[in-house]
């Protein structure tokens, strides 16, 4: 009682003070279907913001907002975090810093420096988005091949004591600087002439400074390991190094490896349920992207540099082709490549298979051209649908869209998963989708207080309508802009209003 009407009392001396007007919300989304993050079902709430930060999420009666969103028959969610991008080129260019592809996903955060690549000065690139403004926010990997291209250049040597030091040295300097981890792509040159060890040694430099290692496996298909002792190799590599494993863009890559998710799956719950942090992430596609180089000249051609004077040698023309004709048997022949981006415009657009009748030679003579006149990205058909959904209803795979130039990913991957695999397919829940894109990547990263809508998180917030929230790009166009994401909040600006892009770079570089 004597407590109680203490509280009146104070609420009573609180109520004219002018700090009652700090409960004013700059932005206040009222009315609509609030799907959380953490995968409970979605609930009628309104959510408050107040400068950059959420501070209410349930029932606004008696407050007041500067401004007013109806949202209702739209579904509001924390801001979509994507692990896997490729925007460190896009980030640092002021004409494309915005990062609109992914601004119209509903994509708050990107992660970039996969794959083993990234940006060799971690520092100065978290230093210039900062000063220059970016319309994401945007964590970045330290790349595995990028530190050993650096030090050892394309050698598919084993390193000297003197040049492990050295690349030790860069990755502590790098995770010093702000990257969230190490990231390796042990399918390609140069880091796949690492051994496994080396591998764990550069992971340890990342787990003492609080980092996680993310992998593009050394193999997804049956190019060398296999892909389900490339899993293995992942989940070694974080026991020996103590740190938690992220796989890459998990797929079954292949004629050869189809239908081998559910091996996969048993693999990492194994490990899962003995302690292992392991968790991957998943583009929506049945293709993938790459280059002709990449998906099929072997790494061998590749060492010193020495591609070009390699492709050209008739002392190795006979091995060359030979495992090349392999190597597009995998992907499921040459009607399964589409050229996506390339120098020469001529092939773009046209398979493989198209480019090597009009020339009328073999599709590996096809290729072999294609790389000496200078290469081509890819798109690579080659994933079943079993296994993406499989994949997908795991508790441990999150978004990613891997974006690059030409695969229709980087501007469709969000929009495609909800459209396609949540309200055409019913492949997972809403609740699902939304976690596996928010608090699950924001856990995984050991990013703060994002991912979630809770009071006290990050006002990273999304609002679309699930009506019209479908991905518009396309193998042939594949930089059309997504549609659906009616508002969008980075850091509690609105960088999408009414459905359109506004001129705010309310990213923030983020370290870990
Ligand atoms: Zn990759």
């Amino acid at each position: 009682m004597i407590r109680l009407r203490l509280l009146a009392a104070t609420a009573l001396l609180l109520l004219p003070l002018p700090c009652a007007a700090a409960q004013e919300l700059d932005l206040l989304i009222r009315g609509g279907s609030v799907v959380d993050g953490t995968g409970s079902p979605a609930k009628a709430a309104d959510v408050g913001i107040a400068g950059d930060r959420i501070v209410l999420v349930g029932s606004s009666a008696g407050r007041h907002a500067k401004r007013v969103i109806d949202a209702t028959g739209l579904v509001v969610t924390p801001g979509f975090i994507d692990p896997h991008t490729h925007t460190a080129g896009d980030l640092s260019d002021p004409k494309r810093s915005r990062n609109d592809a992914y601004l119209m996903q509903g994509v708050t955060t990107v992660v970039t420096g996969n794959d083993g690549d990234s940006p060799r000065d971690i520092g100065a690139t978290l230093d210039k988005w900062k000063r220059q403004g970016i319309g994401t926010n945007a964590a970045l990997f330290i790349g595995q091949g990028t530190v050993r291209g650096q030090v050892m250049k394309m050698s598919d040597s084993k390193p000297t004591a003197e040049q492990m030091e050295q690349m030790e040295h860069l990755v502590d300097t790098a995770m010093q600087q702000g990257a969230i981890g190490i990231s390796t792509g042990l399918y390609y040159a140069p880091g796949s002439y690492s051994t496994t060890e080396e591998v764990i040694e550069l992971a340890k430099i990342a787990a003492a400074r609080g980092g996680i290692y993310d992998t593009h496996m050394r193999d997804e298909s049956s190019y060398n390991i296999g892909l389900q002792a490339a899993v293995r190799e992942t989940i070694h590599i974080g026991q020996e190094a103590h740190l938690p494993v992220m796989i890459s863009h998990i797929k079954a890559l292949g004629v050869d490896v189809w239908g081998q998710s559910a091996d996969v799956i048993r693999i990492i719950d194994n490990a899962r349920q003995q302690g292992v942090d392991i968790t991957a992430s998943q583009y929506p596609y049945t293709a993938s992207g790459t280059s002709v180089t990449a998906s099929l000249v072997p790494r061998w051609a590749e060492a010193d540099g020495a591609l070009q004077k390699n492709i050209a040698d008739p002392a190795v023309q006979a091995r060359l082709v030979s495992e090349m004709t392999r190597n597009l048997e995998r992907r499921g022949g040459a009607d399964s490549l589409l050229m996506t981006d390339s120098k020469d415009k001529s092939i773009v657009g046209k398979t493989l298979a198209q480019i090597a009748k009009e020339r009328g030679e073999s599709p590996i003579d096809a290729a072999i051209e294609i790389i000496k006149a200078g290469g081509s990205g890819v798109a690579s058909f080659n994933m079943k649908e079993s296994d993406i959904d499989a994949f997908m209803r795991q508790p441990w795979v999150m978004t990613c869209s891997d974006g690059s130039e030409g695969h229709p990913r980087k501007y469709g991957t969000f929009p495609r998963k909800f459209h396609e695999y949540v309200y055409t397919r019913h492949v997972i829940s809403l609740e699902a989708a939304v976690r596996s894109s928010t608090s699950l990547p924001a856990q995984t990263l050991r990013l703060k207080e994002r991912g979630l809508l809770k009071d006290g998180y990050f006002a990273d917030v999304l609002v679309f309508d699930p009506k019209t929230f479908v991905d518009q790009s396309t193998y042939q166009s594949p930089r059309v802009l997504a549609t659906g994401v009616r508002y969008l909040t980075v850091n509690g600006e609105l960088a999408v209003d009414q459905g359109s892009l506004t001129a705010k770079l309310a990213g923030r570089p983020l370290t870990h």
